[in-house]
């Protein structure tokens, strides 16, 4: 085999055993670029992809390498073209305890920075390693090393903590740089304001002279068509000038809907790094964090009755601690594990495990003081046209059921009067501040038994 075709060997099987966004952002621009006497020479675009090619990948490429030639004996890699000298990754230290209390950190109203988001507080694990040490190289040389960084992953996984980190940490070295922290949905609110005052051309020169754009949460731009396109414009003026943007999202740009596609190129074109879920230890390692940051402690069981029941979401976390720290305050008495059961219980009774089609209807009727028949039936009187409507909008929004199956559920209804149910309920629960009572009710007694 010649080398080209050795490491497209290799690429081919790594790539099927690492997420698209790892296998992007460590082996795009590498090769081999000789193989003699049982070495292999891998040029790496730089020294941050080296250090993670040979620490995290070292060995299974040589595997691979080995199974495909047993001649190689030995794989070694170098930083072809321009190095760029970063890093260790951060050390995560603890910060001591009885910090400020959160409530302190201010908003800055010029960067809409939250001091309390920081690196030294941010966890990390092999969850979000990728996404934390190309933030971390990216602070250290804004606009030069990624550009654009696009961290993406599910709700409450760290994505705004490790944004505003950057931002953070950037200002304090490099002072003179401007950092702006926009919500993408800030943003659009910005370009359809400054249309409407024909002001755009403000807007356009503020938002150009930012050093570090950092836009959150980027899949709000999905649809929003004039928005992409300054964002396209501002995003080139900035890109051109060096100027470092970082994006995150719900999800890889691949997976934006109605994203323009100059737009999502221009997203793909840096570094992508994704967040998945807390493994065990890290979410006990995080727990400790923020038991700590808030000037308190609880026991290993208790720890761990918590981090055994939530585990896809770092913000319920955070949720369940605070539950304990404020009975602590009240009480004056730290949470032993059976207070902890009682009071996260309902917490980690997930809507999904407990909720299903027909408990939603048995509550439902039950609620309205109807017989489940009679909601199932066809009956176009008023006292029950209300409640199936609430019934069907609630198996969409809690089990996320599709219109058609929602029908069927309802007497062999049509799909068109379970859209029509919940897009009614929907409107009015805009304006009708006792019919969202009433759902919260019933919702807390879907989950309640
Ligand atoms: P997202 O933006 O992905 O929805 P956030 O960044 O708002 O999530 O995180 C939710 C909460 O969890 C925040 O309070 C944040 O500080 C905390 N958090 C998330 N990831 C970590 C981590 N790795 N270490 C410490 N705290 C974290
Ligand atoms: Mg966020």
């Amino acid at each position: 085999m010649v080398k080209e075709e050795l490491w497209q060997a290799v690429l081919a099987q790594i790539q099927l055993n690492i997420s698209q966004a790892n296998f992007a952002t460590w082996f795009k621009d590498t090769s081999i670029t000789s193989c003699k006497e049982g070495q292999v020479l891998v040029s790496v675009p730089n020294s941050f992809a080296k250090e993670w090619l040979e620490n995290k990948y070292g060995k299974t490429i040589f595997k691979i390498l080995y199974n495909l030639d047993e001649e190689i004996k030995e794989v070694k890699y170098s930083v072809g073209k321009v190095e760029l000298k970063i890093l260790k990754r951060a050390q995560v230290t603890l910060p001591p305890a009885g910090q400020l209390e959160f409530e302190e950190f201010k908003v800055n109203e010029e960067t809409n920075l939250n001091p309390r988001y920081t690196f030294e507080n941010f966890v990390v694990g092999p969850f979000n390693e990728l996404a934390h040490a190309a933030a971390w190289a990216t602070t250290k040389k804004p606009g030069l090393v990624y550009n654009p960084l696009f961290v993406y992953g599910g709700v409450g996984l760290g994505k705004t903590h490790l944004l505003q980190a950057i931002g953070n940490i950037i200002i304090k070295n490099f002072s003179q740089k401007k950092v702006r922290y926009i919500p993408a949905e800030k943003f659009t609110a910005g370009v359809v304001s400054s249309i409407k005052n024909h002001d755009i051309e403000n807007f356009k020169t503020k938002c150009r002279a930012i050093d570090v754009l950092i836009l959150d949460d980027v899949q709000f731009l999905a649809g929003k068509e004039k928005t992409q396109e300054e964002f396209f414009h501002t995003f080139n003026t900035l890109y051109e000038n060096n100027k470092q943007i970082v994006l995150s999202s719900d999800r890889p740009p691949k997976a934006i809907p109605a994203l323009a596609e100059r737009l999502r190129s221009r997203f793909e074109g840096g570094m992508i790094g994704d967040i998945g879920y807390p493994d065990y230890e890290t979410r006990i390692a995080i727990l400790k964090t923020k038991s700590q940051e808030r000037g308190t402690s609880f026991s290993e069981e208790v720890l761990d009755y918590i981090a055994s029941n939530i585990q896809r979401n770092i913000r319920e976390l955070e949720g369940a601690l605070n539950r304990l720290i404020a009975y602590q305050k009240i009480n004056n008495q730290t949470a032993n594990l059976e207070i902890a059961k009682s009071l996260l219980r309902n917490l980690f009774l997930s809507p999904n495990k407990v909720a299903n089609p027909r408990k939603i209807i048995q509550v439902v009727s039950e609620f309205y003081d109807l017989k489940e028949k009679e909601i199932l039936s066809s009956s176009r009187k008023r006292e029950i046209v209300k409640p199936r409507q609430i019934a069907m909008f609630l198996l969409r929004e809690i089990l996320k059921s599709s219109y058609p199956f929602i029908g069927r559920k309802f007497g062999g209804k049509d799909h068109t009067t379970a859209i029509h149910a919940c897009g009614k309920i929907l409107k009015e629960l805009a304006t009708d501040e006792n019919l969202t009572n009433e759902l919260d009710l019933i919702k807390q007694r879907i989950y309640s038994g």
